[in-house]
C-alpha cells in the first residue's frame, strides 16, 4: 500500500533499526520503546489489521510468531520471559495500520495490561 509506513519500511523506503529481514516478513525495532527491547514483527504484505487476516494468511501469522520467539531468544530473554501482542483497533490502541506484532522484554511487564 503505497502511503503505509509499514509497507514503508518493509521496502526500504522508510529506514529502520532492521533486526530481521525474510522473504515474507522483516522486523524492527520500535521508535519509542516500551521495554528494554521492544521489537515489531510485520509481514511484507499488506493487511490493515487483524480483522482482515483470511484463512490463507494462516502460515505468515505463525511465521510472525515464530520468528518473534527466535528473536526474543537471540537477544536472550527466552529464559526469563517476554510479551508478544497484536493491537486491533481504537480500543487496543492500535495506530498503525499495517499489522504488527509487538515482542516486548527485558522487564517485569504488568498484567492485566492497562
Ligand atoms: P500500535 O499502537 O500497536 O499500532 O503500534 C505502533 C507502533 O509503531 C508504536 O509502538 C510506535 O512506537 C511504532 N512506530 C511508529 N512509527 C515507527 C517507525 N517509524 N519506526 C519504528 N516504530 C514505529
Ligand atoms: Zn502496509
Amino acid at each position: 500500500m503505497s502511503n503505509c509506513l509499514f509497507c514503508k519500511i518493509a521496502s526500504g523506503d522508510i529506514s529502520a533499526t532492521v533486526v530481521y529481514q525474510g522473504d515474507r516478513i522483516v522486523a524492527f525495532r520500535d521508535l519509542n520503546p516500551q521495554a528494554p527491547t521492544h521489537v515489531l514483527v510485520i509481514p511484507r504484505t499488506h493487511v490493515s489489521t487483524l480483522n482482515e487476516l483470511t484463512a490463507d494468511r494462516d502460515g505468515l501469522v505463525g511465521e510472525m510468531v515464530r520468528r518473534a520467539a527466535l528473536i526474543a531468544k537471540d537477544l536472550g530473554h527466552a529464559e526469563a520471559g517476554y510479551r508478544t501482542v497484536f493491537n486491533c483497533n481504537a480500543d487496543a490502541g492500535q495506530t498503525v495500520f499495517h499489522i504488527h506484532l509487538h515482542l516486548l522484554a527485558g522487564r517485569t511487564l504488568e498484567w492485566p495490561p492497562g
